[in-house]
């Protein structure tokens, strides 16, 4: 089987890592946090204290990092004098970034990539940690038509779906949209579920006709945020994530930022940007994101 070097293993990472070890993949993993990198020792991987030694020998390199200067840090290199991937990996070395990030890093790195002959696509995913540990990620690929077919023989290990946005940058942006509907939906879902509540209706009741009617959506089908609607989703759970709400702002962050740059009205985006802004700030970053419900209750008037 070949070798995968895996960078950054953190709550989507270290499930991924342990996925291509069980499909068999030698794998050999970095992470700054050496603690990290040590857990999937165990599991059979082989740890690297460097960027440079966990490319040796590997013809496919994932990364999965929290935002876009991590991505431009690891692949181009920083100021401090660290040597980024694309100056260490062997030639014709296939290049993933899982992360989500702002579409012009992609671009970046891609670009940087091609000129020294290398292959990258932008692959985030959809499907969170437990999609994560369950091998059914959403890949959304942003690359050549060759690249994309690629990638998919590897990406098909840890998800259910590989698709192809576009161009480079475009799996990014894809992402991007899917998540500022998911943010709005999740608002709207709270919302109209707190006004019947607040009005004397049972939520599982409300749920169960909006289901049945025009207002049905994925928020409501699966992960209904009011607490004992659905047994299994992180309501129920003291809203245990899940999809932290920390990470839906960052994601109506990248939304924002980038209907800024192309002049696009996103009115509603920006809307569940800052009701995720305020509800985090009152300390809810690390709750699941349909924790939202809480803010909508804590603001109506029988909870005064
Ligand atoms: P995380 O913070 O748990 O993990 C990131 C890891 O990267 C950490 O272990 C960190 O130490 C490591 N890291 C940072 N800089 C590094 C560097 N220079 N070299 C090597 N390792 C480095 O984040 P996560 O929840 O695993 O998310 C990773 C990415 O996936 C993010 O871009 C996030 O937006 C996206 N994502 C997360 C979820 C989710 O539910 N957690 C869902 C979809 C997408």
């Amino acid at each position: 089987m070949s070798t995968i070097a895996f960078i950054g293993l953190g709550n989507m990472g270290s499930p991924m890592a342990q996925n291509l070890l069980a499909a068999g993949f030698n794998v050999q993993v970095f992470d700054v946090d050496e603690s990290a990198t040590a857990q999937l020792v165990p599991f059979g991987a082989i740890a690297a204290g460097s960027l440079q030694e966990v490319v040796k020998g590997a013809e496919t390199v994932i990364t999965m990092l929290p935002a876009g200067k991590h991505v431009r840090s690891v692949y181009l290199g920083d100021l401090h004098g660290r040597v980024g991937l694309i100056n260490l990996v062997e030639d014709k070395t296939f290049m993933i970034d899982s992360s989500t990030v702002d579409p012009d890093s992609a671009r970046l790195v891609a670009n940087e990539a091609a000129n020294k002959g290398l292959e990258f696509v932008d692959a985030p995913v959809s499907g969170g940690v437990a999609g994560a540990q369950a091998a059914t990620l959403t890949f959304i690929v942003g690359g050549t038509d060759a690249a994309f077919l690629r990638a998919k023989q590897v990406l098909s290990h840890l998800g259910r779906n590989v698709f192809h946005a576009g161009h480079a940058g475009d799996g990014q942006m894809a992402k991007i949209c899917n998540n500022l509907m998911l943010g709005i939906l999740m608002s709207g879902t709270c919302e109209a579920l707190n006004l019947g509540i607040e009005h004397g209706l049972d939520p599982k009741v409300l749920s169960d006709i909006m289901l049945q009617s025009s207002g049905r959506n994925w928020a409501l089908e699966l992960y209904n945020p009011c607490p004992g609607v659905m047994p299994n989703a992180p309501a129920s759970h003291h809203y245990s994530p899940g999809f932290m709400s920390k990470l839906m702002l960052k994601d109506l962050g990248l939304g924002v930022e980038t209907a800024l740059q192309t002049q696009t009205p996103v009115p509603m985006g920006t809307l569940a940007r800052n009701l995720y802004a305020f509800h985090n700030a009152n300390g809810n970053e690390a709750l699941d994101f349909s924790s939202m419900f809480e803010f909508y209750q804590r603001q109506s008037k029988s909870s005064q």
